[in-house]
Parts: C-alpha cells; structure tokens; sequence
C-alpha cells in the first residue's frame, strides 16, 4: 500500500466480471548457434494455457533443434482506491 496525498491506493489482482483476461503464450529462448541471439519466435496469445504448449511442439517439430521455452503469463492487476477522494 502506497499514500500518494491523502489517497491511499492498494495494488491487486484484477478479479472484477470485466477484467482483462489472464492470457499465456510461449516464446523460444533457443540461441542461434551463429550470433548467439534468441530465436524469439512467439507462439499467439491465448487464454487457454494449453494452446501456446501446442505452439510449442509445432515450433519443435519446424526447428528439431529449439528445446528451451519460457511460459509468457499476462495477469491483470488494478490499483485500488481506499481513502478520499
Ligand atoms: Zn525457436
């Protein structure tokens, strides 16, 4: 909790019927071999957790040698007025 004047703001996880959605997507952290970058290819944002792992064994089957993954998870959050206006 932070005060900033005479309002006090909370931070939280955004669980509201009109919140955005929690989504998750899967991107390739495989180093080229070459130049040492990420191969950053990105699977579509979903909010279903198992499409992006489909994505991921796509991904695998185009590039047998892509092995390593990081699971993007986006949460909503709100800020969360509790004093005065
Ligand atoms: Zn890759």
């Amino acid at each position: 909790m932070t005060t900033l004047g005479f309002v006090r703001w909370t931070l939280r996880p955004d669980k509201d019927e009109d919140a955005p959605p929690l989504t998750y997507a899967f991107r390739c952290l495989t180093l080229a071999a070459a130049d040492d970058t990420e191969c950053d290819a990105k699977s579509p944002t979903s909010t279903d957790p198992t499409e992006p792992q489909t994505w991921a064994f796509d991904h695998l089957r185009a590039h047998p040698e892509h092995t390593s993954y990081a699971e993007v998870i986006e949460r909503p959050w709100v800020m969360w007025r509790e004093g005065p206006a």
